[in-house]
């Protein structure tokens, strides 16, 4: 019988690479991705910047992309356009498999290419969904794939260091200024983070809005630093 499930389990949602979606071939099971993807993973090049493009010497954001936030780097793993099936996969259908080859690819990003972020961090904190999108979807992206960095790579996870109090438009629906106003006093620090230096983490850097708002809060809580790193950014 249990062999029976695993089976129609299997043809319903059939084993993907972690990182393009793809469904695997058998023989790529195992590896958890394909073989495009084994043979050239792809990390965002350490001499380009993740939001514009441009040059950087950092692995991470430039400076001149890194002006208008509070945080104090940035960087993120992969171009959203390269994993975008495998996040959308993982957000709305649940797979936790994705969350944890993606989790482990992370680290390994982190480990190639900001060996400063994994010397110099004293907690990783996860960007927080609103409780009521997260009770809809069952878990919060973010913190799964945090679970999973963290047991590659040792640093200490404050799951629910960030919450977030009130129901806010999605930022996609709001022009710049109003981003900013719809996230005014939305996060509040849930952990003791005076004289730490904070990691804080999300799945998609976006206008960098919501980042930029929860540094504040955790600079205002007393952070000695936030750095910021996201697994995709667009
Ligand atoms: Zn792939
Ligand atoms: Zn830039």
């Amino acid at each position: 019988m249990r062999r029976l499930m695993g089976w129609a389990a299997d043809l319903l949602f059939p084993p993907r690479c972690a990182l393009c979606g793809e469904v695997l071939a058998v023989k790529d099971c195992a590896e958890g991705l394909c073989k495009a993807c084994r043979e050239e993973i792809p990390f965002f090049p350490e001499d380009k910047c993740p939001r514009c493009g441009g040059k950087t010497d950092t692995g991470g954001f430039c400076e001149a992309c890194l002006r208008p936030f509070a945080f104090e780097s940035a960087c993120a793993a992969f171009p959203y356009e390269r994993v975008r099936t495998a996040i959308h996969l993982f957000k709305y259908r649940g797979g936790k498999g994705f969350g944890e080859g993606l989790g482990r690819l992370a680290a390994e990003y982190l480990r190639q290419t900001h060996t400063e972020l994994l010397s110099g961090v004293d907690v990783m904190i996860p960007v927080p969904l609103h409780p009521k999108k997260e009770r809809r979807r069952g878990f919060n992206q973010t913190i799964l794939l945090c679970r999973a960095v963290s047991a590659e790579t040792a640093l200490p996870l404050c799951e629910r260091g960030l919450l977030r109090r009130k129901d806010t438009t999605p930022q996609s629906l709001l022009s710049p200024a109003e981003r900013k106003e719809n996230l005014r006093g939305v996060f509040v620090v849930n952990a003791d983070v005076a004289g730490k230096r904070v990691l804080l983490v999300d799945d998609i850097f976006t206008s960098g809005a919501t980042c930029g708002e929860c540094a504040r809060a955790l600079y205002r809580a007393g952070a000695e630093s936030v750095r910021v790193f996201c697994f995709a950014a667009a």
